[in-house]
């Protein structure tokens, strides 16, 4: 029986979809495989599978062999068509990354100030904050395939042994997640590795090479280092990194079949700086973690589970230090500077008052601002300023409600496009949109159209090679000439919009015909929809003021929208004309120049004029020296990354308490 579709799985099958799909294909009894491109792989492997990369839109085929096998090339065709999918499982761990996670993943490993002022190491900036700390170097003793031979009589036993030290890690990992001692985000990492501790693969591969001969441990520690290699061959961020969760699963194995523990982080000192070649999730997450003060290793990377265990637990993290992090084994004091990969063992003493002297201001500093988390600035005519949030994540939503925002006033979409291999549907940007908006209801949600160009490509879009790609084919100008991407963007908004508190920005405008076109797009998209039978909802447009040409027509264009929003970080560089990325020119690029502060003026006169909300979503809008400033000019919304809402409210309480 068998039977082809086009896979519809938001992303296709890897991670939390492969999973669900390797749990249903497991229901039936029949064999059951996945073929494409004249592959054919097992559907009951997740391993398999997503090495298999099947993706979303591609052609399938699916083949049952067995009892139930008509009822299984159903149940399984109906997954793949069902974009949805997968998503509601809360067993396999959703691996995201954080925009500067993203950005740390691209930038090569090398130059932070530290190794460069000569002082110490530089490694990939993979959790951000500041720490010094004793070192503890943990290098647990490697384990040796010793390539056994085994007698004819001693392959059942070692099978026995194998089958045996599989079901001990899995019971363990499985008493871990049943006894509520770990976190909620380390959960999810967990389940993913005892599923993978069972996997068909995994297991069927190495019961084979212990039936040919070769004792348990060699034969685990042989598939597993070939299946990690699959893994880090693959084009895909997510998918590499699971190359290092297979041998931590085969070091587990191989540990229960030596009978032997991993050697323990349990007494590891208050405050340490955890030193290691690398760390296997489950030892992470099963760690005391409210004690390590930062964690130094010589493999991962921004998007491997030890960084996304170190941020969600906000311990500052550098890894990917490869052969160097033996440099640190004999270290006794170790200061990290996650925010820029820099790390120096030994520190001398100016060092350590320098390191010192940022951690005990940063902990002040969060203590004394923590007073304005709640508060809603007002000035003293009765104007309240919003402060809100420049997201690209939904993971960020919880980091941006701790620090108060009061909203979001910039959500960047690019990194939902970059992330993935391919475009993201506009069911998948609904259900993302639609829980931006429903976390921050009833307070504002400002959603940036999407804003890329040829500087950061991505899956699905083919850009020109372009000799100044910031002058060129980006933003809403690359949007309107692809209504193929523009569209689903625009219906995905508008379905998200039914929470009442929605807005949408366009990025990078420069003509009034711009405006005026999306409206007619945006139009058309409501016929679509309503056609459909979907439920939409109405949302505010605005524009971001970020090109000279905007500003110079400002009055025009508050006459067309609901809102500005001023991007000082490309009007800085259009106004100036100098590169925002090029530290020669750095010194132009200052938004406090009067020429880029005389551009904010007129466009805040604009919109005044027209009676529409001025609001700042550059860097700039953070800026305690300049706030005052964008407050007299009339300026009624400040979005800012996060970390900076706390000062900046504090900075308009004590504008307004000397207004009065
Ligand atoms: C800006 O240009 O100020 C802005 C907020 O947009 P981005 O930094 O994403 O270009
Ligand atoms: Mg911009």
């Amino acid at each position: 029986m068998e039977r082809s579709t086009i896979v519809r799985v938001h992303e296709g099958l890897h991670a939390r979809p492969a999973t669900r799909f390797v749990k249903l294909a497991k229901s039936f009894e029949s064999e059951v495989e996945i073929v494409r491109d004249g592959k054919a792989v097992s559907a009951k492997s997740s391993v398999k599978l997503m090495l298999l990369g099947v993706k979303e839109g591609q052609e399938v085929t699916v083949r049952a062999e067995g009892a139930d096998a008509i009822e299984a090339v159903e149940a399984l065709i109906g997954f793949l068509e069902n974009p949805r999918a997968g998503l509601d499982d809360d067993a396999a761990p959703q691996v995201q990354t954080t925009p500067a996670a993203v950005e740390a993943a691209k930038a090569p490993p090398a130059g932070p100030p530290a190794a460069a002022e000569g002082k110490g190491l530089a490694g990939i900036a993979a959790s951000e904050g500041v720490h010094l700390g004793p070192a503890f170097a943990h290098f647990p003793p490697q384990i040796r395939a010793e390539n056994r031979k085994l007698a004819a009589d001693g392959i059942a036993p070692e099978l026995e042994r194998f089958r045996a030290a599989v079901d001990a890690v899995r019971a363990r990992m499985d008493k871990a997640l049943a006894d509520d001692q770990l976190a909620e985000g380390d959960r999810g990492i967990v389940a993913a590795l005892r599923d993978i501790a069972g996997d068909e693969t995994l297991v069927g591969d190495t019961t084979e090479t212990i039936r040919g001969g070769l004792d348990a441990v060699s034969a685990t520690v042989a598939t597993t280092a070939r299946l990690a290699q699959e893994f880090g061959a693959v084009e895909d961020p997510y998918l590499n990194a699971r190359a290092d969760d297979m041998l931590a699963v085969g070091r587990q194995i191989c540990l229960a079949l030596l009978g032997q523990d991993d050697a323990s982080l349990d007494h590891i000192p208050e405050g340490a700086v955890l030193i290691a070649e690398d760390i296997g999730a489950w030892d992470l997450a099963r760690a005391p973690l409210e004690r390590i003060g930062a964690v130094v290793c010589g493999h991962g990377g921004a998007t491997s589970h030890i960084a996304i265990i170190a941020r969600s637990h906000g311990i500052p993290a550098v890894l990917g230090l490869g052969a160097r992090i033996h440099e640190l084994r004999e270290a006794k004091e170790v200061a990290i500077d996650g925010n820029s990969g820099a790390v120096i063992p030994d520190p001398d003493a100016q060092t350590r008052a320098a390191y010192r002297k940022r951690i005990d201001e940063a902990a002040a500093e969060r203590t004394a601002l923590e007073a304005y988390r709640d508060t809603v600035p007002t000035l003293a005519d009765g104007t309240v300023i919003e402060v809100a949030a420049n997201l690209g994540a939904l993971e960020e939503i919880d980091a941006a409600r701790e620090a108060g925002a009061m909203g979001v006033g910039l959500f960047r979409t690019e990194l939902l496009f970059m992330r993935h291999m391919h475009l993201p549907s506009e069911d998948m940007q609904a259900e993302i949109y639609g829980a931006l908006a429903k976390a921050f209801a009833p307070a504002p949600v400002i959603v940036r159209t999407l804003d890329i160009g040829g500087d950061k490509p991505i899956a699905g879009i083919e850009f020109p090679e372009e000799e100044n790609p910031f002058l060129g084919w980006r933003g809403i100008r690359m949007c309107l000439d692809r209504p193929d991407i523009f569209r689903p963007q625009l219906r995905a908004l508008m379905r998200a919009a039914v929470h009442g508190n929605l807005k949408v920005m366009l990025p990078m405008v420069s003509q009034l015909s711009e405006v005026v076109r999306t409206r007619e797009l945006i139009a058309e998209c409501e016929t679509e929809l309503k056609g459909r039978g979907v439920p939409f909802g109405q949302f505010e447009l605005g524009v971001m003021i970020e090109t000279p040409a905007a500003v110079l027509i400002a009055r025009e264009l508050a006459k067309e929208v609901a809102f500005f929003s001023i991007g000082t970080n490309d009007l800085t560089q259009y106004v100036m004309a100098a590169d925002r990325l090029n530290p020669t020119v750095a010194g132009l690029n200052d938004v406090s120049n009067p020429a880029v502060m005389t551009a904010i003026e007129m466009t805040a006169r604009a919109g005044k004029e027209a009676g529409i909300m001025v609001g700042m979503c550059g860097e700039a809008a953070g800026r305690p020296d300049l706030i005052p400033e964008f407050i007299r000019m009339g300026l009624t919304e400040l979005s800012m990354s996060p970390a900076s809402i706390p000062r900046a409210k504090k900075v308009i309480v004590e504008l307004a308490k000397v207004a009065k």
